[in-house]
C-alpha cells in the first residue's frame, strides 16, 4: 500500500523527531486478519530512506509487497521498499541479476526469462519484493533440489537504523549476512542485492499429476520425485479420513516438447493487484461445505492421458490467477498454519490432521512439500522433512486454542511454525522452535543497538529480547 493510496492521508506529526513520517494507512497482512492504522511512507530514494530511518524515533518496520500472511510487515512506523524498485543490472553470460530490494520477483523474470535464466527458488506467489523473498528467506516447490531463496543470494547491501549502508555476503561479514536472511527485516532494510540465477532451456515445465489414495501414498510419490530435478507438491484433501491427495510433479521441459505457439509466448506482465478486492461480508463463502465441495471437485477433475507443458508460473504460482482467496474468507480473514517437522516425524502429519478432523476444524486449503537442507539463515524456517501448511477461515470457533495445542505437537516432535505466515504464536515456544534465536538476537543488537528495527511480530514474540 503506497502513500499516495486513497486509504493514505497526510497527517501533522504528533512528534518533532518523527517528522519525516507525514502519511498514515491502514494496512494488513495477506490473510487479511490485522487491519492496523500506521505511519506509512514509500520513499523511492535511498537518501529519503536514510531520512526516515534516521529521524524515526523507531520503531520502524519495513513492508515489501505485504504478502506474508501475519503482522510481520506492519508496525507504528511502516516503511514500503516497493518505491525503490529499479532492476541496476543483468548479465546473460553469468546470469547475475543485481536488483534494488523493492523490485518483485516478477519483475526480476520480465527481464531474466526472455534470456533463458530464472529464479532457482520460487514460492507460491512471485508478487512478493525481493526484500521479502530474503527477509524471509522463502522456499519453493524444489526445495530437495535448490535449497531456498538465501542460498542464491550473492551480496546485499544492507541500510542499517543507523543509516550506514554495510554490503554483506556469505563471505564478507557472514554472520550478518546468516542473521539477515530469514530474519525478517529486523537486522535493517535490504536495499539490493545480487542473485545467482539458474539456466533454464525454456520457461515451461512438465506437469505430472496422479492421485494418491493415502496421505502416506502422497508423501512416497514426493519422495521419489527427488530422483530428479523437479518441482513436487501435494494438495491433501483434509475432509476425509484417507487423507487422499493429489501429487503434482513438474520437471523442466526442453524445447522440443514446446507448440509453436509457446515459443512465442512472453511471460505475464507484472503486477500487484490484490488490494482491489473487496473482502466477502460476514463469514465469507469458506465454509465445511464449500470447503467439501471444492476438495471433491479437485479429486475428480480428469488427470488427463499424460504430462501436461505449463508455463512455470501456471505450475508454481497458482495462487497468483485467484487473488480472490484471502478475500472469500469474509470479514475476520484467513489463518494460515504452516509447520515443518523433521523427516523422522512424519507420522505426526497424519496425527494433526486427525485431530483436526475430529475437532470439526477441516482446512480449506493442505499442501505438503517435502525440505531438504537447512536454510542459511539463523532464523530460516526450512529443514530437512516435511512442511504442511492449512488454511482456516480465522472465525473458526476453537481455532485458537487448537492450533495452541499443535504448537506443542509441533516443537516436541522437533518443528517449528513459519514466521511469515503467522499471527499467533505464543513468544514462549520461539526459542523452541529456532535453536539459534540467541546467537540471532546477538548480532542482531549489534546491528541496531538502540532497538530502532521492530514489527508487530517482533513486539508480539519478544523476538529482540536478548
Ligand atoms: C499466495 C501466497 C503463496 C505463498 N507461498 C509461499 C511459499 O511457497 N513459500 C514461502 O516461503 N513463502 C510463501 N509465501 C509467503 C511469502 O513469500 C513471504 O511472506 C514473503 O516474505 C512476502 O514478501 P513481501 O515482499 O510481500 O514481503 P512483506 O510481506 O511485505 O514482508 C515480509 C517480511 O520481510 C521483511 N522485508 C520486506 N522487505 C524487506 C527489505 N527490503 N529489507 C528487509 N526486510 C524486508 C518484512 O519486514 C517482513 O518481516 C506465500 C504468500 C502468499 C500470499
Amino acid at each position: 500500500m503506497k502513500a499516495s493510496d486513497p486509504q493514505s492521508a497526510k497527517v501533522p506529526s504528533d512528534n518533532q523527531e518523527e517528522s519525516a513520517f507525514t502519511h498514515q494507512s491502514t494496512i494488513n497482512g495477506w490473510g487479511r486478519t490485522t487491519s492496523t492504522r500506521v505511519h506509512l511512507e514509500c520513499p523511492t530514494s535511498e537518501h529519503r530512506l536514510q531520512d526516515l530511518l534516521t529521524t524515526s524515533l523507531g520503531p520502524v518496520t519495513v513492508r515489501g509487497a505485504g504478502r506474508s500472511y501475519g503482522d510481520a510487515a506492519i508496525g507504528p512506523h511502516t516503511i514500503d521498499l516497493t518505491g525503490l524498485a529499479t532492476i541496476r543490472s543483468f548479465d546473460p553470460a553469468t546470469g547475475i541479476i543485481f536488483s534494488d530490494a523493492g523490485a518483485t520477483l516478477q519483475a526480476l523474470h520480465q527481464v531474466s526469462v526472455p534470456q533463458g535464466w530464472a529464479l532457482p527458488v520460487l514460492p507460491g506467489t512471485s508478487r512478493i519484493t525481493l526484500g521479502g523473498a530474503i527477509a524471509s528467506d522463502v522456499h519453493g516447490k524444489n526445495h530437495m533440489h535448490q535449497g531456498s531463496f538465501g542460498h542464491h543470494v550473492l551480496e546485499m547491501e544492507l541500510m542499517l537504523a543507523s543509516g550506514s549502508l554495510l554490503r554483506i555476503s556469505p563471505d564478507t561479514h557472514s554472520e550478518e549476512f546468516c542473521a539477515t536472511v530469514g530474519g525478517m527485516g529486523l537486522t535493517g532494510v535490504i536495499v539490493s542485492a545480487a542473485i545467482q540465477l539458474l539456466c533454464t532451456e525454456t520457461p515451461y515445465l512438465r506437469v505430472f499429476r496422479r492421485k494418491a489414495e493415502t496421505l502416506e501414498a502422497a508423501m512416497d510419490l514426493i519422495t521419489d520425485s527427488i530422483r530428479t530435478p523437479s518441482h513436487a507438491v501435494a494438495w491433501v484433501d483434509a475432509t476425509r479420513e484417507d487423507l487422499r491427495g493429489l501429487v503434482e510433479v513438474s520437471t523442466p521441459a526442453s524445447t522440443q516438447m514446446l507448440s509453436e505457439r509457446m515459443k512465442n509466448k512472453l511471460p505475464p506482465a507484472p503486477g500487484i493487484s490484490m488490494r482491489n478486492i473487496r473482502t466477502f461480508p460476514g463469514r465469507g463463502i469458506v465454509n465445511d461445505r464449500s470447503i467439501r465441495w471444492a476438495n471433491a471437485v479437485r479429486w475428480n477433475l480428469p488427470l488427463g492421458a499424460g504430462p501436461r507443458i505449463v508455463h512455470f508460473t501456471a505450475a508454481l504460482n497458482p495462487l497468483d490467477g485467484a487473488s480472490f482467496w484471502p478475500a472469500a474468507f469474509g470479514s475476520q480473514g484467513l489463518i494460515q498454519y504452516q509447520f515443518c517437522v523433521p523427516t523422522c516425524s512424519h507420522p505426526v502429519l497424519r496425527e494433526i490432521l486427525e485431530g483436526l478432523q475430529s475437532s470439526g476444524l477441516i482446512p480449506a486449503l493442505a499442501v505438503l512439500k517435502r525440505f531438504g537442507a537447512c536454510g542459511n539463515g539463523l532464523l530460516s524456517f526450512p529443514q530437512p522433512g516435511w512442511t504442511l501448511a492449512l488454511d482456516f477461515p480465522a472465525h473458526y470457533p476453537g481455532l485458537a486454542a487448537a492450533l495452541g495445542h499443535l504448537d506443542t505437537v509441533v516443537a516436541n516432535a522437533g518443528g517449528r511454525v513459519y514466521l511469515s505466515k503467522d499471527n499467533r504464536l505464543p513468544a514462549e515456544m520461539v526459542p523452541l522452535m529456532y535453536p539459534q534465536l540467541q546467537r540471532w538476537q546477538g548480532t542482531r543488537a549489534r546491528l541496531d543497538p538502540t532497538h530502532k528495527m521492530g514489527s508487530l511480530l517482533s513486539q508480539r514474540l519478544n523476538l529482540l529480547e536478548l
